[in-house]
């Protein structure tokens, strides 16, 4: 029985919002984001008897534990996520992969869903929340009288298709992603704007992705246009997104022992940016999975791997474009929340007092540029996570050493060979001190079809080699071929987008 609220990193005083709040606000008003304040504990016995459920019935267990029943009754909550993952091509949604069984190190694929990455995860069941709180709130009511969403967000990429595929058809929400002409790769423009659902609108900005998301923001901040036409976002900080994707960590986990025996250590390597991914195998941990460790992989926007190394959470200079785009940031947001929970239950010991260290760490961020924890926040820290930094250079070699070797050819994507990277040191360090029983969990967040200039970078030169007979699937091929639906924004100006969005709410007939 969960009787689970949320509240805000941010808040200083007592708080409860509803699961459905918490999705459908997905940030706080006071700026923080909404996290359970009781994370909720599973014995070792009931977690032992999840190790033979379906994917489904898995995430039907751990969601559970985190939305009371009175929100979302047993058999709907079931529903939703069989609907959410039906949309994947593999039985398993999330495949673990053998890669080097000899160095105990596997490969947890996590994109099987629609776009090809592993936002898909989690905007997948996004979506049809998004629906199914909507069609409740407007059950008996006439058309004048419905609540509509209208989704608007900004893309250098990946998120954009991703929210795209998890809100098409999707009735009462229409979405807008704003990307910047020319700037995306050709197969995440067509993703995107092949899908032709009537609710579903890429506005392509000549601009750049900063001048697209400050219309983003302007248009969240304009009061009047949101109370026409309810702005929401599908962006890396709403806590459906954590939830979802704390399924695969226990899932893999389970897969793995299988193969490898109970007596083993498992940690996870998490290639990462805003910190999503990872923190779900936070919350997994302190659900009851008994993982070893988290690795944080960074590329070379590696914020988190000098915050572990300095107890400095510093922005730095500006964000390098790297192989792997998806984990270019300066500030890693979802970071906040296991901020949060290690200063109130390593210093403060009150939710209150918490939410005001955060506010004044944020606000000095703001201010400075920087702020620094005490001792004890990185020592906790440490307990659970290890971090790793990994450059450009490194990213080529791990992926063209991993085909090299690998009898099956396995072409990793760069977001993945970051990972992997950091996996083998990790490999190289257990074998220099002689620890044993350790075995590496590695997750791929991304086909290798998406990132092809990465890919061909690294594999061009080897003989036989092939982009598109190797890497490129069907699916993937025929975008080229499909019809698009793209409506250009020729000046980046948030009066032009707002003109814009109004005439296709219109002529969908919002
Ligand atoms: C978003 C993304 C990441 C980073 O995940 P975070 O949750 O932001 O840490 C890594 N790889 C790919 C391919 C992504 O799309």
């Amino acid at each position: 029985m969960s009787s689970q609220t949320y509240r805000s990193t941010r808040s200083t005083g007592a708080e409860a919002f509803s699961f459905e709040e918490t999705v459908l606000k997905g940030l706080a008003s006071d700026g923080g984001l909404f996290i359970p304040s009781v994370i909720p504990k599973v014995d070792s016995q009931i977690i032992e008897s999840w190790s033979n459920l379906s994917f489904q019935d898995l995430a039907f267990q751990i969601m559970r534990l985190y939305v009371k029943e009175s929100e979302i009754p047993d058999e709907d909550l079931k529903k939703l996520i069989h609907n959410s993952y039906s949309t994947f091509r593999h039985e398993d949604v999330t495949p673990l992969n053998t890669i080097d069984e000899g160095n105990g190190l596997y490969l947890l694929e996590l994109f099987h869903g629609p776009t090809y990455a592993f936002k898909d995860v989690a905007l997948q069941f996004v979506g049809n929340l998004f629906e199914y709180f909507l069609q409740r709130k407007n059950q008996g009511k006439s058309d004048a009288d419905r609540d509509v969403l209208t989704v608007v967000g900004a893309t250098s990429g990946d998120t954009g298709s991703a929210a795209i595929y998890g809100l098409r058809g999707k009735k009462d929400v229409s979405v807008f992603i704003l990307y910047p002409t020319g700037r995306i790769s050709p197969i995440q423009e067509a993703q995107m704007a092949s899908v032709l659902d009537p609710n579903v609108h890429t506005l392509s900005v000549k601009g750049t992705f900063d001048d697209c998301q400050d219309i983003v923001k302007q248009i969240f901040g304009d009061a009047e246009f949101n109370k026409d036409h309810h702005v929401g976002a599908v962006n890396s900080i709403n806590w459906a997104r954590i939830l979802a994707q704390q399924t695969y960590y226990f899932y893999s986990y389970f897969q793995l022992l299988k193969k490898v025996g109970s007596d083993k250590k498992i940690r996870f390597v998490v290639p990462s940016g805003n910190f999503g991914d990872i923190l779900a195998g936070y919350y997994a941990k302190e659900v009851g999975l008994p993982a070893d460790k988290l690795i944080i992989a960074t590329n070379e926007n590696d914020i988190l791997d000098r915050f572990l190394k300095s107890s400095k959470y510093e922005k730095g200079g500006d964000v390098k474009a790297t192989l792997s785009p998806a984990m270019d940031i300066l500030i890693s947001s979802n970071f906040e929340r296991l901020l949060w929970y290690l200063v109130r239950d390593n210093i403060t010991k009150s939710d209150e007092k918490a939410g005001e260290t955060i506010n004044n760490w944020f606000a000095e961020l703001k201010q400075t540029g920087s702020f620094t924890v005490q001792e004890e926040v990185i020592s906790a820290a440490k307990k659970d996570f290890d971090s790793e930094r990994v450059d450009n250079a490194d990213t080529i070699k791990t992926i063209k050493d991993v085909y090299t070797s690998n009898t099956t050819k396995y072409v990793l994507d760069p977001h993945s060979a970051v990972g992997v990277t950091a996996s083998y040191r990790n490999i190289a360090q257990d074998k220099a001190q002689k620890v044993e029983n350790v075995k590496y969990i590695s997750l791929s967040t991304a086909h290798p079809a998406k990132f092809a200039e990465a890919v061909n970078q690294s594999l061009s030169s080897i003989e036989g080699y092939s982009f598109e007979k190797e890497v490129l699937p069907e699916e993937l091929k025929q975008l080229s071929t499909k019809e698009l639906k793209i409506k250009l924004i020729d000046e980046a100006n948030v009066e032009v987008v707002k003109a814009a969005i109004i005439e296709e709410l219109q002529k969908e007939g919002k």
